[in-house]
């Protein structure tokens, strides 16, 4: 399988507010850099390439990215934390603003950008793996770690050139809210999350079950709510209703948000999948036999992401 890496290793945020506490920041290159080294070994990397702003605007309007830029300018002598939520865009107080969050922001976006050219190209496979993740970032608001949503770019631009219906999987622990929104009245990008409840986790909003999209987009949103310490039992017949779904809107690429963070292992999600589980995963992604574009979202717990990572695409290795 091909994969786009970009860790942004200069983009460490160091700080966030959780439950009213000053904590440290998770979402830093390391939690990566054993995902990198199994991939690096096993799979084939394709180099970045740049491109224009414009495929941004396609989700994101142009005054946002500016803001963004804005603010990670006035950051430079040290970490932001919002204060006013609304007027700072941003959703809640464990996304920070460092000097070089645009800068990282955009290269994100470059990754994400050439894994949608190279599975076009080929109709393979590819797994972007980059930070910061992008599914919890609204057209207008960061959040969640998020400020430009990597995996809702993806699907405007490759849209844009197949005009084919795709369909987003988001994997992670949380309800990719983000995602949600942006699509919630797009018919052509089908959006189907499996996902700690709202009512327990974050992003708290969104993620309910009665959430089913609107206008001509009522009934292409999907969202799977479990409850927490669940495990591959309970797991697998939801993740099989979710490829069900998948497969009767018969899209021209999968979209894949991965997450980690569903790893037993991992102190940001409350499920109890191993690597076993992951596998099955992997196998159950492969026989739905869709071109996927996995595009990296949490997991924050480095042996976990290995473990996750290397059974996930262990049937993605080249034979
Ligand atoms: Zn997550």
């Amino acid at each position: 399988m091909k994969f786009v890496s970009q860790l942004n290793e200069f983009y460490v945020p160091t700080l966030e507010i959780d439950h009213g506490k000053i904590v440290k920041n998770p979402e830093i290159p390391s939690r990566f850099e054993k995902v990198i080294e199994y991939m690096e070994t096993n799979h084939e990397k394709i180099s970045i390439k740049d491109y224009p702003l414009n495929y941004i605007y396609f989700v994101h309007p142009k005054w946002y990215v500016e803001h963004l830029k804005k603010l990670s300018e006035k950051a430079k002598d040290g970490e932001y934390l919002p204060e006013v939520f609304l007027k700072d865009r941003i959703l809640d107080s464990g996304t920070p603003i460092t000097f070089s969050t645009f800068d990282a922001a955009i290269n994100a976006f470059y990754a994400t950008l050439t894994g949608a050219d190279e599975l076009l190209k080929n109709k393979e496979h590819v797994y972007v793996l980059t930070r910061p993740p992008g599914h919890h970032a609204t057209s207008n608001l960061a959040g969640g770690y998020c400020y430009f949503n990597n995996a809702a770019i993806a699907a405007k631009y490759i849209f844009s050139i197949i005009k084919e219906r795709i369909c987003i999987l988001d994997l992670d622990f949380h309800h990719g809210n983000g995602t949600q929104s942006i699509f919630y009245e797009d018919p052509n990008i089908i959006y189907v999350s499996i996902h700690g409840s709202p009512e327990l986790y974050f992003p708290w909003i969104s993620g309910f079950e009665d959430e089913i999209g609107t206008g001509k987009a009522s009934g292409t949103n999907f969202n799977f709510p479990l409850k927490g310490n669940i495990t591959w039992k309970e797991y697998e017949p939801t993740l099989d209703k979710a490829l069900e779904i998948i497969s009767k809107f018969l899209p021209s690429v999968l979209i894949v948000s991965l997450g980690y963070d569903i790893h037993s292992d991992d102190h940001m999600g409350y499920f109890n999948l191993d690597g076993n589980a992951f596998k099955k995963i992997g196998e159950k992604l492969i026989a739905i036999n869709i071109p996927i574009l996995f595009v990296q979202e949490g997991g924050y717990n480095k042996e976990a992401n290995f473990e996750a990572a290397n059974n996930l695409f262990k049937n993605f290795e080249r034979r």
